[in-house]
């Protein structure tokens, strides 16, 4: 291919006569820049396009609307095809088969007491495994979309009883069937078009587009946020209640966090769980709640709470 470009930008034009550079071109009827133009036709452009890729729908567990723009057999192979790659980041599945089977009895006892009435369709629909990951210093737990969940020996070597074993993946499940990956990742093709249109608008601020889309990308994908953790804290608590596991375990989990978290052991978890001192208050809030009206899962029974 030729590198000749027929419409480069010589400032010097034919015969080397000088011409206008575009940043100096006199502006004519037009209020507005026209790098801001694009990026405004770009940002709603994202926004038409986000609400027609994606559509809302209800979740019989949260009782809430969500926008969504995949199916939950696509969550389900999203996550198992990441399974390989999350495993050897944790240092590769824990070889003590005990503990091995531990996780995998309360994350079935769990998921067994869930899958009934008005939840018992979402359950359904994903396919759960829980894995227990080698790595002593991640103090951490992760769902993938989908049902797979990730434990990691450096959070299970602290925790002392079943009941806060059960904390760390009700709260996980409650990320899979709140269907939170899912919103983050209809949400983030509307954060990707915004960031283009941001990248553009912001080179008049002198930051790079990369840099700005960087940043955006950042704060939107690195963690759920403070909403998305509170419900998964809801979830998890109610779905203890329902397979006879004590809620305060999760109160317990978060201790174990704030304590590990300040030190040298916890980063990961303070990225993905942010301020586990804050939550301890809501978590307490759910379980008095929770006792009092049920755990919602009678809810389209019609039968009354228990
Ligand atoms: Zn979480």
């Amino acid at each position: 291919m030729s590198n000749i470009d027929p419409f480069s930008r010589d400032p010097r034009g034919r015969g080397g006569r000088q011409l206008p550079v575009s940043g100096a071109m006199p502006r004519r009827g037009c209020a507005l820049p026209p790098r801001l133009m694009i990026a405004l036709a770009v940002a709603a452009f994202a926004m038409v396009s986000y609400f027609m890729k994606t559509k809302v729908e209800h979740n019989p567990v949260t009782g809430e609307p969500q926008r969504v723009s995949m199916t939950a057999e696509q969550e389900v192979a999203m996550g198992l095809q990441a399974v390989g790659q999350m495993t050897q980041e944790g240092g590769g599945e824990h070889p003590d088969a005990q503990l091995n089977a531990l996780v995998d009895k309360v994350g079935a006892k769990l998921v067994a007491a869930n899958a009934q009435g008005a939840w018992a369709e979402q359950f359904r629909k994903y396919r759960f495994n829980f894995h227990l990951l080698r790595d002593p210093k991640m103090v951490n737990a992760f769902a993938l979309p989908g049902g797979q969940i990730f434990f990691t020996y450096g959070l299970l070597q602290y925790l002392e009883t079943e009941d806060e074993v059960a904390g760390v993946l009700g709260h996980e499940i409650g990320h899979v069937v709140g269907r939170h990956s899912a919103e983050q990742m209809a949400k983030s093709q509307l954060w990707a078009g915004l960031a283009q249109a941001a990248g553009m608008a912001g080179a008049d601020l002198n930051m790079n587009p990369q840099q700005i889309a960087g940043l955006i990308y950042q704060v939107k994908t690195t963690s759920y946020g403070r909403e998305d953790e509170n419900q998964a804290d809801d979830l998890g608590v109610r779905f203890m209640v329902n397979a006879g596991y004590d809620p305060k375990g999760l109160i317990k989990v978060m201790q174990v966090l704030k304590a590990k978290g300040g030190g040298g052991g916890g980063p990961e978890f303070l990225k993905t769980h942010p301020d586990p001192g804050n939550r301890i208050e809501h978590i307490k809030a759910v379980i008095e709640k929770v006792a009092k009206e049920g755990t919602g899962i009678d809810r389209a029974s019609g039968a009354p709470p228990r």
